[in-house]
């Protein structure tokens, strides 16, 4: 098996931003906080048995986050777990003695008589594969299955996956403005979620400063998508200091535009699933698709994606019997 990703590393939307700058002392400055994934939910038996071993490992951990006093409260029923020390060390963990290949933006798929060619690009990878998964948002997928699925295609181009602006930066905080809790979910504004990400289980302290990560609501980003992220930033540190109810002093700041964040919440008649599957898997073809598209009837996010893959996993373990000539003939 090989693995293929047009970023730079694991983790995809369990994703944790190291950033480092210059102090106002002229010191370094360094920080890691988690702007993809907040945590997740274990709400199967399959994925409760994975967190478990994972949590054997010391690799997830749960998170009971104390909320702000002026939060609403969390929808979740269910614990919520988080990897430490940072988000993509799971997948790193996933990927140990796998073929990885990193900064691979796959924008071709195609089918010969060997089997399946990548390309990205000017650059065609030179192995040929009996099988290809894409693991990927609906609207990237939508493209490489034009011409092979166009069935498919057509689905995964109409699911409206949610857009999103994270603001996450470190601030000066002085003793007296410390607060003890570690997730707000405001209840007006354009803020959705409000994290102290140096108070995640397994962060590094940093005393003296404190490490936010803040996410814009699904329809505040989704007006201002295209806006300039200075302008974004603009905005949601203000929105923050709403919130908060002081100034807050950054040491650094920085955003991040989320074009593909979460599928749409529950299902619209619009955008139905077709009955029941957890993936897409063409035997003939030896093409499967696979990811958190498929959920959304109370296991989202982490959890579907992982239900997903497993059920595609199961289908991929039956011998591809595609008459790769007759199937090329076919598209
Ligand atoms: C801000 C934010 C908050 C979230 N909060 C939660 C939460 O609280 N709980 C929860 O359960 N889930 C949450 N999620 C959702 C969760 O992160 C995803 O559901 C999950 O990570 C999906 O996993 P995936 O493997 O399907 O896709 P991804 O994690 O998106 O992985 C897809 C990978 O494919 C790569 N890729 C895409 N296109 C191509 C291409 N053409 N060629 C090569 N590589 C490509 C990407 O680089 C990426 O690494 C959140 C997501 C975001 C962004």
């Amino acid at each position: 098996m090989q693995v293929f990703d047009k970023a730079r590393g694991a983790g995809g939307r369990l994703a944790t931003r190291r950033f480092e700058w210059i102090q106002e002392n002229g010191s370094e400055g360094r920080a890691r906080l988690d702007h993809g994934a907040i945590g997740f939910a274990a709400r199967s038996a399959a994925f409760q048995h994975f967190v478990v071993e994972m949590q054997s490992q010391g690799l997830i951990t749960p998170w009971h986050p104390a909320l702000a006093p002026q939060s609403l409260p969390l929808e979740q029923d269910v614990p919520l777990y988080v990897v430490s020390p940072e988000m993509p060390l799971l997948c790193k963990h996933l990927l140990a003695g796998v073929q990885t290949h990193w900064s691979f933006a796959l924008d071709r798929l195609t089918r010969e008589d060997a089997g399946w060619r990548l390309q990205a690009g000017e650059q065609r990878h030179p192995d040929t594969f009996d099988a290809v998964v894409l693991a990927i948002p609906p609207a990237q997928a939508a493209p490489l299955l034009n011409g092979l699925r166009d069935d498919w295609a057509r689905f995964a181009s109409l699911i409206p996956m949610q857009p999103g602006w994270t603001l996450m930066g470190v601030a000066r905080e002085d003793e007296a403005q410390g607060s003890e809790w570690t997730l707000a979910r405001p209840e007006l504004g354009p803020l959705a979620w409000v994290i102290r990400n140096d108070r995640r289980p397994g962060r590094v302290a940093d005393p003296g400063h404190a490490h936010w990560v803040v996410h814009a609501r699904a329809g505040w980003s989704r007006l201002n998508l295209e806006q300039d992220a200075g302008w974004v930033k603009h905005q949601l540190c203000t929105a923050l200091e709403v919130f908060l109810g002081h100034e807050v002093r950054w040491a650094h700041a920085v955003v991040h535009r989320w074009r593909y964040a979460l599928p749409p919440l529950g299902r619209t008649p619009s955008h139905p699933l077709p009955p029941a599957p957890q993936h897409w898997w063409d035997q003939r073809l030896g093409l499967g698709v696979c990811g958190d598209l498929f959920t959304g009837t109370g296991i989202e996010g982490v959890e579907g994606a992982y239900l997903s893959a497993m059920a595609l996993v199961q289908d991929l373990q039956q011998p591809v019997t595609a008459d790769l000539a007759a199937s090329t003939d076919a598209l």
